[in-house]
């Protein structure tokens, strides 16, 4: 009898449990409200308030530091710059590799000026080449000073610093040894000669 009970009891219980899982899926099936799959493109997901989505580079108030790409666990920041007459790093690249940026923001944690920043972008990066997904934030570098110049004022940089190198000494050694060699070379005044001629313009 009790055997009898409990098998009456279990196809209660898989009538019911059945009923109740098709109560829920008949509920999102007709009820406007419940609809939880997004008619994309039509319907546009609203990224939420912290999303990190693509990231972005305000390069005006970018002061080159580095410190984003040498953060950056994947290496996907790559950047160059060169010292500006203002004594400012002036940034000639700044490209983000988005293909491999896993959205982790430390970039965004670590930098000084807060002008690199995620935005709420995810759409328009599909692409058939991983050459496309490399964004670039600087699209008209600045020109460089001539490298001469830059080499000139690195120099005088580094004299100040450290005096002059060791070729100069040697070069300066050997221009005041000419000096001396060229001083005794020198025919030695005769005053007997001198007066002698003097005595005969006399005469
Ligand atoms: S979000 Fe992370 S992975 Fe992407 S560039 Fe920044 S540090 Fe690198
Ligand atoms: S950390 Fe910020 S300021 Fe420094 S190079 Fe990166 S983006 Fe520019």
């Amino acid at each position: 009898m009790m055997g009898f009970r409990k098998y009456v009891k279990n196809i209660w219980e898989a009538v019911y449990t059945i009923a109740l899982g098709m109560k829920i899926t008949a509920r999102y099936g007709v009820d406007p409200r419940e609809e939880i799959t997004e008619q994309y493109p039509e319907d546009v997901w609203e990224p939420f308030e912290r999303f990190r989505g693509f990231l972005h580079n305000d390069v005006p108030r970018c002061i080159s530091c580095s410190m984003c790409a040498r953060i950056c666990p994947v290496d996907c920041i790559e950047l160059d710059s060169f010292m500006g007459p203002d004594k400012k790093r002036v940034l000639t690249r700044f490209d983000i590799n988005i293909g491999r940026c896993m959205f982790c923001g430390l970039c965004t944690e670590v930098c000084p000026t807060k002008c690199l920043t995620h935005t709420e972008g995810y759409e328009g990066m599909s692409s058939f080449s991983r050459g496309e997904l490399t964004l670039h934030f600087v699209t008209e570098p600045p020109e460089m000073p001539p490298p001469k110049e830059e080499e000139e004022k690195e120099e005088k940089v580094k004299e100040a610093v450290e005096g002059p190198g060791d070729a100069e000494r040697e070069n300066e050694e050997e221009k005041k040894e000419e000096k001396v060699g060229a001083g005794a070379g020198a025919a030695p005044v005769n005053p007997k000669n001198d007066l002698a001629e003097n005595g005969r313009e006399g005469e």
